[in-house]
Formats: C-alpha cells, sequence, structure tokens
C-alpha cells in the first residue's frame, strides 16, 4: 500500500536546487486562499517590489512567472523574437545551447558566438558578431553559467548590445541574490531567473524583468506570441500595476508565500551583504580544497562564489564518491556536464547552503570519503585553511 512520502533530510550542495530554510518552508506551508483574494492581491504588490530590489530595477513589468527557471527564458525569448530576426546566443556551457534552441523555435536565426567551456563569454567575439550581422536584433547570454562555474561580463555585455541598437536577453538564473546584478544600471533588456538557487526558495517559480524598451518591442509584435501560456500581455491582465487582476492562470499560491518570503530575507540581510557571504564562503572552501591537494577548474578572475567547477584526483571514480557523500553524510553535490562529466564536480554554495557550517561540512566529509578510497589527497590540512579564511573575513 502506498503512505505519505517522507524525503531524507539532505544537505544541498550541488547545482540547485539548494538548501530551503525553515522559514520559507514555513511559509509554504500556510492556509491556501484564493488567487483573486484581495489579501493575496496585496502580496503580489509586496512580490513585485521585493522583486525590483532584487533585481535592482524599476522596471514596471516585472513578475514571477508561475513555472521553473526554463519557462522563464521561453517568456523572454517567445515575446521578444519574431519569425525572421537574427540573434546572436552566446554558448560557454549548457544553458546557451537552449538559448538556440528557443531562438530557432521562435523561426529566427541564431548566430552562435562559441567559447570554450570554463571560459566566460568573449567580449571580442560579439563584437565581431555583431559587426558580421548588424541586422542582429538580440544579444542572448547566461550571466552565471552553472554547467561551468563561470560569470561572464553581463554589464560590458548589455552596454554592447544597446551600442548596437540591440536587445539583451540575460540568464541569471544563478546569479540572482549571489553576485552583483544591476538590471537598470547595466542597461538588461529581458532577464529572467530562477528561485532554487540563490534565493534558496522552492523550486519552480521564474522571475522576470522586462526593460521599457522590451516592452515597446512586445507592445509593437506584428506576430502573436506563440504561447498563450507565456504571453506577457496576456498575464500582465493578471499582473500589471493597475491591471484589473483578471484570471489568467491559477497562480500556485503557496510558491508565492514561499518567495515572498525568502525575497524578504534576502532584503533583510541586503544584497551586498549576500553577495560578501557567498564569496567569504567560497574563499574558504577553495582554500580547503586546494589544501587537500585539489585544484579549481576555472581561473580565479572568472570564478563563480555560489557554483565551484572542482577537479576530481586523478584515478579517483566520480560517481563512487558522490554515492558515499549522500549515503553517509546526506550531502549532494553534483557531478559535471557536457566536457566535464566525469572530471569536474560542482559544488553550490547558495542562498541558504552558503554557510560555515555547509564548507565545513563538505570539506571534512570529502576529505574522509576520498581517503578511504586512498586518494591522493593531503589530509588534516583542509578545515584549518578553511577556518583561517573565516577568520580573516
Ligand atoms: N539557466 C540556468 C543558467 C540554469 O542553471 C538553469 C537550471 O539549472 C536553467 C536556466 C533552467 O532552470 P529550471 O531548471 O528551473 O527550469
Amino acid at each position: 500500500m502506498s503512505s505519505s512520502f517522507h524525503p531524507p533530510l539532505r544537505t544541498l550542495m550541488g547545482p540547485g536546487p539548494s538548501d530551503v530554510s525553515p522559514r520559507v518552508l514555513e511559509a509554504l506551508a500556510r492556509p491556501t486562499i484564493g488567487h483573486l483574494d484581495p489579501m493575496f492581491v496585496e502580496l503580489m504588490d509586496e512580490l513585485k517590489s521585493l522583486l525590483h530590489y532584487a533585481f535592482q530595477t524599476e522596471n514596471a513589468l516585472t513578475l514571477p512567472v508561475s513555472a521553473p527557471g526554463s519557462a522563464g527564458m521561453e517568456a523572454t525569448f517567445v515575446n521578444l523574437v519574431s519569425p525572421g530576426d537574427t540573434v546572436i546566443v552566446c554558448q560557454n556551457g549548457v544553458f546557451g545551447g537552449r538559448m538556440k534552441e528557443n531562438v530557432e523555435r521562435c523561426g529566427a536565426t541564431a548566430v552562435m558566438v562559441e567559447d570554450t567551456w570554463g571560459e566566460p563569454v568573449s567580449i571580442d567575439k560579439v563584437s565581431a558578431a555583431f559587426a558580421a550581422n548588424p541586422q542582429a536584433s538580440i544579444l542572448a547570454f547566461v550571466h552565471a553559467e552553472t554547467s561551468t562555474g563561470v560569470r561572464s561580463d553581463a554589464r560590458a555585455l548589455c552596454a554592447l548590445a544597446s551600442e548596437h541598437g540591440a536587445l539583451s536577453i540575460v540568464d541569471t538564473v544563478t546569479s540572482l541574490g549571489g553576485i552583483e546584478l544591476l538590471v537598470d544600471a547595466w542597461g538588461a533588456d529581458a532577464v529572467y531567473s530562477g528561485t532554487q538557487k540563490c534565493l534558496s526558495c522552492v523550486p519552480g517559480i521564474s522571475p522576470v524583468t522586462f526593460s521599457d524598451r522590451a516592452v515597446e518591442r512586445i507592445n509593437n509584435r506584428s506576430h502573436k506570441v506563440q504561447s498563450w501560456f507565456l504571453d506577457m500581455q496576456l498575464i500582465m491582465g493578471y499582473w500589471g500595476s493597475g491591471a484589473k487582476r483578471a484570471y489568467h492562470h491559477t497562480a500556485p499560491v503557496n510558491n508565492l508565500y514561499a518567495l515572498h518570503e525568502s525575497l524578504l530575507m534576502l532584503k533583510e540581510e541586503g544584497l551586498e551583504q549576500a553577495h560578501q557571504r557567498h564569496m567569504n564562503n567560497h574563499l574558504a572552501l577553495v582554500a580547503g580544497l586546494e589544501a587537500m591537494g585539489i585544484g579549481m577548474a576555472v581561473a580565479k578572475e572568472h570564478r563563480l562564489p555560489q557554483l565551484n567547477l572542482v577537479l576530481i584526483p586523478e584515478g579517483v571514480d566520480d560517481a563512487a564518491v558522490r554515492q558515499a557523500l549522500l549515503q553517509k553524510y546526506d550531502l549532494e553535490i553534483g557531478a559535471g556536464l557536457g566536457a566535464l562529466a566525469g572530471k569536474a564536480w560542482r559544488i553550490g554554495l547558495m542562498g541558504s547552503s552558503s554557510t560555515q557550517r555547509h564548507v565545513r561540512l563538505c570539506l571534512m566529509a570529502l576529505e574522509a570519503v576520498l581517503a578511504d578510497m586512498q586518494a591522493p589527497i593531503v589530509s588534516g590540512a583542509a578545515l584549518p585553511a578553511a577556518e583561517a579564511v573565516f577568520s580573516n573575513s
């Protein structure tokens, strides 16, 4: 006979979801009310204002899409790309490839700017792509590549798009709340994110924001948006300022309580403090790993503090280590993807999973598992190295 599902209590240090704080889980369990209830409508206004803070924007069209990050991605493409358009798409990992799919499914041409996985998007190559394709109307790129742990220069890329009269579509699924993201100051036009990374909320919602330039492009479309569900003009009937809050779809009421709580926690901590916390814990983890004799796969200046690409020591069985961490320590870390599969682990320090406790647990557990396997590591040095960083931060 079936019975209730009781998941194990894991520590989530992979590429997302990250640990969800008890405060957010408690919000999720509050009584469900109607999605047109006047009290819920008040919550929607607050959510928009908290998203304005998180994204650092005044954009009127800022809201949480009722589906995961991939839906936020699709929402930006289907609303801004029309058949026959040319879109420059940067790919330096998994998610640029998905952007290409989106462009092609909108009936447009994707001009690919490819960089090696583990490197940031090359500004020079994007410049050259604009020179060769002056008709390009959009530049799309990933700010924080979760598949490789690399940060690209979103400020410079947005500036380049606007210099060429193009709009920018920016994937901030892994960056929001973890590293600097200044939507208005950088002139980013269509930005989407996810809730399950540095916001440490439950998965399944995608915050998005569109600049006035992007909204103008949406309002001047000659073709209907191919997706009914993600058509921003229809969604605005429910979410828009001064809108009648007419029914479009049934909003995921409890998930939105949870998002509200996690955004509130971010605001209480402050963006700069949250970024600094992510950086301090990253530096401690790296110091510990290096003391153990384990190297990092990404050059220092391009590393994401919230997603660490760690080189698997010679001769070590990738899957066996991850399995032992899960079985013995209830600790999840991520596998490498694509060319990095079997060569690197992805250790996330995102949102509520970015604490000194997480760093210590990860170093201690990894060292124990690797020592058990007679892997070529230095024992006893990792925790003191991490503690030295903590005491200086
Ligand atoms: N973009 C990036 C950079 C991501 O890391 C992810 C998920 O890991 C997505 C998009 C897709 O988000 P979701 O899995 O919530 O649909």
